[in-house]
């Protein structure tokens, strides 16, 4: 069973994304100054005396406003509501009552779930009485709160926790693999995002920036638990501070760092961008599994072997590169099977045994560098950590490794075990002492940096 979820409803500069954050102690939703900045439907896990529940955050609520946009949110505070085990109605205390409330109050009611109201902007105790006059919604006494300054949360989400269903067993384990859609804008993501999940809950539309916010979406695939962390796109650095782009971006980078595997978008009909790749190599350095996308594959004539080829040459890191089409829906269920496959990969432990008989095997292959009549051994190889795998390799001397060697044992170790890509650390291990810190740079693997030995040591044993 899925975590319960409690949707936030109201209209826009109620304080709905500052009450959020509050609720989840979290800086996940981007609060602005701007009305209507948050217009996608967030996800947020939060957590009340060892309760877990979910936020939704819908856009604000406005009848009145006949305007795409908003209605496309109108209806996604629907499905939100239609979903919820508990809905919390926040109105702006300060501003009062206004006409709106009692029609959003209405709705409610026949939602069949309990509904709490959170009169909010109720900054010091003298406010208080402020919070009276919502009683007349029908869905008794507000809740006064100040989501600024934090007053009178701690009572909502008590209340919260009351009115949410008994707890179900399964509900704390949670072992979903997170998944994160990344790349510059309009390649497609929000589209790609509407495509794996089957229904409108990320607003597509032809408006710039739309997809400004943070999105944590929980979705089943093949019957295992998925979560998209984000569906902001990685904008340029260059972007001025204090703009809502540029705190899109910082969180998109954090994205990649809290997903298991990522899918960086590209637009098929520009082929593979420098930017593209930038990402793509961001994306394998914080240790996610990635998918290098190439999208509008229905109006792309980029060659899939030559952008395979391309990011092979700039891209140190490995990426997987598959096509596909959120138009069309072409290859998209494969996207989602194959981020769960790479998801796998990068958890597993693969065995010693086979590890050394590779090692065996590569080294008949082809025969280690050797320098002034002294040939590199390499002795024994394990793999110490998962997501990244990282693996060690002890050698006789780690001055005789060449780049070339290092780039052709890693290649055949991912062939071997599937695990293109899979980011992968190789450290390479010096025996008995490792003098030679001058020696030529193996790769971008952190070679020798102060991991604990994995080895039993020779000179011991
Ligand atoms: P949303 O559109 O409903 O998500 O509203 P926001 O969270 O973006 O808040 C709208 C405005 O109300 C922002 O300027 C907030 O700083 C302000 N605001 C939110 N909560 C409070 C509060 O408790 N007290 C006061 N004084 N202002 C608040
Ligand atoms: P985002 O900024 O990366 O989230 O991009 P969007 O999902 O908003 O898409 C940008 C534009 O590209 C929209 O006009 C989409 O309809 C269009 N688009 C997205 N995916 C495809 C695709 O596979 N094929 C084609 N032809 N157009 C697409």
């Amino acid at each position: 069973m899925p975590l319960p979820k409690v949707a936030i409803i109201g209209f826009p500069n109620v304080g709905k994304s500052t009450l959020v954050n509050r609720l989840t102690g979290s800086r996940e939703t981007v609060v602005h100054e701007d009305a209507g900045v948050t217009r996608d439907r967030k996800e947020l896990d939060a957590d009340w005396n060892g309760r877990r529940f979910l936020l939704v955050d819908t856009g604000g609520v406005d009848a009145a406003d006949r305007d795409d946009l908003a209605q496309a949110i109108q209806e996604q505070s629907r499905t939100a509501l239609g979903e919820a085990a508990v809905a919390i109605l926040v109105v702006d205390a300060k501003a009062g009552m206004r006409p709106g409330d009692h029609e959003i109050a209405r709705e409610l009611q026949r939602a069949q779930i309990p509904i709490l109201v959170a009169a909010n902007k109720i900054d010091g105790a003298g406010a208080i009485p402020d919070a009276a006059e919502f009683i007349q919604l029908g869905l008794g006494e507000a809740i006064p709160v100040s989501a600024v300054q934090g007053l009178g949360t701690g009572d909502l989400l008590d209340a919260v926790v009351a009115a949410l269903p008994p707890r179900d067993d399964d509900e704390d384990r949670d072992d979903a693999v997170r998944l994160a859609v990344i790349g510059r804008p309009n390649v497609g993501k929000s589209s790609l995002v509407n495509r794996f999940l089957g229904e409108e809950r990320v607003i597509v539309s032809d408006l710039a920036g739309t997809t400004r916010d943070s999105i944590d979406t929980r979705l089943e695939v093949s019957g295992r638990p998925v979560i998209l962390v984000d569906t902001a796109g990685l904008r340029r650095r260059t972007k001025v501070a204090g703009t809502v782009d540029y705190y899109a971006q910082l969180r998109s980078e954090t994205a990649a760092e809290r997903a298991d595997v990522a899918l960086v978008v590209c637009d098929a009909s520009e082929g593979v961008t420098s930017e593209d790749l930038r990402i793509a190599e961001l994306s394998m350095k914080t240790g996610c599994a990635t998918i290098v996308v190439l999208n509008k594959w229905d109006i792309g004539d980029t060659d899939i072997d030559d952008a395979r080829a391309r990011i092979e040459q700039k891209v140190r890191l490995r990426p997987r590169v598959l096509s596909a089409s959120a138009l069309t829906g072409r290859s998209v269920g494969r996207l989602l099977d194959e981020s769960l496959r790479l998801a796998d990969k990068a958890a597993e432990r693969i065995a010693t045994r086979d590890l050394n008989r590779f090692l065996s095997d590569i080294q008949a292959l082809r025969e280690p560098p050797a320098v002034r009549g002294r040939r590199l051994k390499m002795y024994y190889i394990t793999q110490y950590e998962t997501r990244p795998p990282r693996i060690a390799i002890q050698v006789s001397d780690r001055g005789l490794i060449t780049r070339d060697y290092a780039y052709f044992l890693e290649n055949r170790l991912r062939e071997r075990f599937g695990l293109e890509g899979v980011p992968l650390v190789i450290d390479y291990r010096g025996r008995g002492s490792t003098r030679r810190r001058d020696s030529q740079p193996v790769a971008d693997s952190p070679a020798g940096q102060g991991d604990p030995l994995p080895f039993p040591d020779p000179e011991k044993a």
